[in-house]
């Protein structure tokens, strides 16, 4: 699989991808936003987009898709249930189904928590080609979505349980944002200590581009205190911000927690 992370930089920082098939060169437009970029960019590379996959229907992932659409006659593909919300999709995707382009063939997953209706697309990769996962705003680089408009922690606790926990440590991580940066000052706030975290922060500072990035699952079990519910330091700091006992935290109410606490941090 060919991928092209495009950084948009826009007020939010976010990304779009294109995923093409070696073979043929057929391509996959995930969350084009910034349509004119993605046109330019998917011709100057000589592939053809012949889908448009939204993540989740807000604004920051769909606002693209009806010029990408007008340019390529690309079919466009999001979760079944959010085809209320997005204009104009030509197929609902649940989980288990497969999403094919040449000889490219993505997993879908239904991964609900940032909004109730959200996919993920996993690559299991090939012998020589690490797996990828195209995560949108669910899990982010050292950190997660935001859950306060129009989805549930509680829920979001359950698609990480599920999904993302059991993913082998070599998965690539292609986040629908550029947030690494203020997430990992977040996990230095919970965790002084983390010598990874600091580690990636000090390489950022000397001069390593945040948008060119590209984690694994294993790097986020380091940096993301969302991997890290069991830690005497993540643990006791939620503890005391609720005012409670950590034997009273289970792994639920610490991830509830933590998101509660970077909504207002
Ligand atoms: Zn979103």
């Amino acid at each position: 699989m060919l991928i092209r992370q495009i950084p948009i930089r826009n007020a939010l920082s976010n990304y779009m991808y294109l995923l093409a098939c070696e073979e043929t060169l057929e391509a996959i437009a995930i969350d084009p936003l910034d349509h004119a970029l993605c046109l330019q960019v998917v011709k100057e590379l000589g592939w053809s987009i012949k889908t448009v996959a939204n993540t989740h229907h807000h604004h920051d992932h769909i606002g693209g898709n009806g010029p990408v659409i007008a340019a390529t006659g690309a079919q466009l593909v999001s979760h079944i249930d959010a085809m209320q919300c997005i204009p104009n999709v030509d197929r609902g995707l649940q989980a288990g189904d497969t999403l094919k382009c040449g000889e490219l063939s993505l997993e879908v997953m239904d991964t609900p928590g940032h909004t109730m209706s959200h996919i993920c697309l996993y690559s299991p990769g090939a012998e020589s080609e690490q797996p990828a996962l195209f995560c949108g705003d669910t899990l982010f680089n050292a950190g997660i979505g935001r859950c306060d408009l129009g989805g549930a922690p509680e829920i979001m606790y359950e698609t990480f349980v599920k999904q993302f926990y059991p993913l082998a440590d070599e998965v690539r991580v292609f986040p629908g944002h550029d947030y690494i940066e203020n997430n990992l000052q977040f996990t230095l706030d919970r965790e002084p200590d983390n010598q990874s975290a600091q580690s990636l922060c000090a390489q950022f500072k000397a001069g390593l581009s945040a948008e060119s990035y590209v984690s694994t699952i294993s790097m986020e079990r380091e940096i993301n205190v969302f991997f890290r519910l069991d830690q005497m330091q993540v643990r006791s700091g939620i503890a005391a911000s609720l005012d409670t006992d950590i034997e009273a935290l289970d792994d639920q109410s610490t991830f509830v927690g933590l998101r509660r606490m970077r909504d207002k941090w």
